[in-house]
């Protein structure tokens, strides 16, 4: 249990965590969760709360630094420095994935630049070309990394889905394309023509990729899980359409392409965000080999990080909703 002005540590899935407090970034507004912290009461069960609802939903997902510190260890002992890497990441450009502390900035300062190749979503809009700009940048014979990581947000008020925004009186979507999205075919309106969609493209395709699993994704029975669901379900978009893109066509004869993905927690203030681990694996041009990395850096896999792509967890059983158009 961690608690915030008390307890210097966050454990979570059993592992030890940095203080849930953010980095400093300028003004922020308070979260119910940091004026009660502030006021100086007792925040033990609010933090209670949301530490369940994550390792429900998300398990095995740990706080940001957390991460980086696990996955240096892993590329660092195969050879890979900010020297001869070049990072790239695929994450929605909402700011609030963007924030100091937050894991695409710490693994931008580890590796010392940064490569976008994300669009809405997380989803890796700038495609081959992109990719191929990319990859072609890495240092002479040297190695691409790619952090993968659609996000969600979660309010002081344990609702995935949600996020409380600086100097806004109401919490706000987070994804608000993935949602915003998943409401469009809740509705039940037409699909978007993709071929004249020239001025909204990115939201187009993820209402299509949305629409494709709604079904699924509505049967959830609880808000949460449906929140979790859909983002689990933009990590599968995102990371199908990067197998697509991605090539061993760069560096030399000894280069690889390292490739991490999961979801983004964006958490509510002042704790520090949390990232789902869902795939690690590295791809070697020499041999031609892809090798797993995922259990020797994060540990055993949980039953969902197994299937993340499958559908097989945490649904409650007590009835299901569907919405047929
Ligand atoms: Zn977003």
């Amino acid at each position: 249990m961690c608690i915030v002005d008390s307890n210097p540590t966050c454990t979570i899935n059993g592992a030890q965590a940095p203080a849930p407090v953010k980095a400093p970034g300028g003004p922020h507004r308070r979260s119910s969760l940091q004026t009660m912290s502030l006021a100086g009461l007792d925040t033990t069960e609010l933090l209670g709360d949301i530490e369940t609802k994550v390792e429900k939903h998300f398990p095995g997902a740990l706080p940001s630094q957390g991460i980086l510190d696990k996955v240096s260890v892993t590329i660092e002992a195969r050879g890979l420095t900010p020297e001869n890497t070049l990072y790239a990441q695929s994450v929605c450009p909402d700011e609030i994935n963007h924030e100091p502390g937050d894991i695409t900035n710490l693994f931008t300062e580890y590796l010392g630049e940064v490569f976008h190749l994300g669009g809405l979503g997380g989803i890796p809009f700038t495609g081959k070309t992109g990719f191929g700009a990319y990859s072609h940048h890495v240092p002479e014979g040297g190695h691409c990394f790619i952090l993968l990581a659609p996000h969600i947000g979660l309010d002081s008020g344990c609702n995935f889905g949600m996020y409380d925004r600086e100097g806004q009186a109401s919490a706000g979507a987070a994804c608000g394309a993935a949602i915003g999205a998943l409401g469009y075919c809740k509705a039940c309106k037409p699909l978007p023509d993709l071929t004249t969609a020239q001025d909204d493209y990115q939201m187009s395709y993820i209402i299509h990729k949305v629409h494709q699993c709604k079904h699924e994704i509505l049967a959830e029975t609880t808000d949460n899980a449906v929140q979790a669901r859909l983002a689990h379900h933009m990590h599968k978009v995102a990371t199908e359409m990067l197998d697509k893109i991605v090539s061993l066509d760069f560096g030399g004869p000894e280069s690889t392409l390292t490739i991490l993905t999961g979801v983004q927690i964006n958490m509510p203030e002042p704790m520090e965000d949390y990232f789902q681990p869902l795939e690690f694996y590295v791809k070697e041009k020499n041999g031609g080999d892809t090798v797993d990395l995922f259990e020797q850096t994060f540990g055993t896999r949980s039953d969902h990080q197994k299937n993340n792509n499958t559908w097989t967890t945490y649904k409650d059983d007590d009835g299901t909703v569907f919405v047929e158009c």
